[in-house]
């Protein structure tokens, strides 16, 4: 009880950062608080199921795509192992590939659910190419799913999903897209091939943690059907979300009522502004950060402008300096809050996001000025 008041005590104004631009979580609009502040309903009262149905209707709407959408009551990373638990039958050979940590990682999910695993894996400042995997299928045409990750956000790259997955359904795999931080912020369709799509709130959704989202085709469900033995009766598998919640009508455990207010505001949010509208906002937010980086002498991290995410800018740590010293002086001095990064490319650059309601540029504006003003300081420091 008195840790607890403690606590609350010191998210303060004078502590907490005033901007913060990061990749992931970030502040939310203050309809999603509101929202998530709603009574807690039963979960099978009348006007919950209301909500919870009007919530996929609306993801559909968000992906542009008829396929099932079912809610997972965890975080994004419960969606991601659960599409691998799901979909994977042991001895699949799986093609995992790698283009940072998050990709890096998923190869343990698959190997959890008995997939042998081989990798395509690039340095974390580029992408995979169509092409790789095209040769790859040649090299080893029983790959039965393609796992991969959209935007790979610690490294502030993307893979080209869209011609990606059509090469892999042409030779009859199926697969899985980690779009946990583009959705929301730029077009994902599952109807250009992806069978699993997961994504979650905290990113381009601009809603709350604690929610993971699963995009499903036809596929999946029947490769989920045809294992020898099917995944049931696991917080992991997506089967008792079809069978029981879209065919029954149960739920297979109680969902997490208020984040499912929050996420239904969250995505009326972005439909209220227009698809069109946000993408071409991350895009214009994102050509600005960019350009702002590089007058200022410093680095990109990406390769190339054209493997660029536009939901965050990674930019290379100058020589001489640590990440926590630029981030640390950074949120004290100016109180702005960025990134770092994650696995092998923490201390090797930073990332000032640009998610969701975050995508403007007077909150990069004022980030870019906090980021030039950190290293005037610490430069004078080191005279
Ligand atoms: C944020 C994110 C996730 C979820 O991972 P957490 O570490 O739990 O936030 C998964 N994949 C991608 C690409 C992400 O950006």
């Amino acid at each position: 009880m008195k840790r607890g008041i403690e606590l609350i005590n010191c998210m303060n104004p004078r502590t907490l950062p005033q901007i913060t631009q990061c990749g992931g979580p970030n502040p939310v609009p203050e309809r999603v608080l509101q929202a998530l502040s709603k009574q807690t309903l039963y979960h099978y009262d009348p006007v919950f199921l209301k909500i919870y149905e009007d919530t996929t209707e609306k993801i559909k709407q968000l992906f542009r795509t008829n396929n099932d959408v079912i809610m997972m009551h965890g975080e994004a990373v419960l969606g991601l192992e659960a599409a691998a638990a799901s979909l994977v039958a042991p001895g699949d050979l799986c093609l995992n590939l790698v283009s940072g940590p998050f990709g890096k990682g998923y190869s343990r999910h698959l190997k959890h659910a008995g997939g042998r695993v081989i990798e395509i894996e690039v340095p974390f400042n580029e992408s995979i190419t169509t092409q790789q995997v095209a040769k790859a299928f040649d090299e080893h045409p029983d790959i039965a799913v393609v796992s991969m990750v959209h935007s790979e956000t610690p490294a502030g790259t993307l893979n080209p999903i869209e011609t990606i997955c059509p090469v892999a359904k042409a030779h009859g795999a199926v697969t899985i897209v980690d779009a946990v931080s583009s959705a929301g912020g730029m077009d994902v369709c599952p109807d250009w091939g992806i069978d699993i799509c997961i994504t979650s709130p905290q990113k381009c959704i601009s809603g709350t943690p604690g929610t993971a989202v699963a995009v499903v085709s036809k596929d999946a469900w029947k490769k989920m059907l045809d294992r020898e033995e099917p995944f049931r009766g696991s917080i992991l598998s997506m089967l008792d979300m079809k069978e029981r919640w879209l065919e029954g009508g149960r739920f297979p455990y109680t969902p997490s009522v208020n984040q499912v207010y929050a996420l239904n505001e969250a995505v009326t949010l972005i439909l209220e502004e227009g698809l069109d509208h946000v993408f071409a906002r991350h895009e214009r937010v994102a050509n600005y950060c960019r350009a702002e980086i590089r007058a200022m002498g410093l680095e990109l991290w990406p390769v190339s402008d054209e493997i660029m995410s536009t939901c965050v800018t990674a930019i290379t740590i100058p020589e001489g300096i640590t990440d926590e010293q630029l981030r640390g002086w950074m949120r004290e001095k100016y109180k702005v809050m960025i990134s770092g990064s994650h696995g092998e490319l923490s201390g090797k650059l930073v990332r000032i996001g640009h998610m969701g309601n975050t995508a403007t540029e007077t909150r990069v504006m004022v980030a870019i000025d906090a980021l030039k003003k950190t290293l005037k300081d610490i430069g004078k420091e080191e005279q």
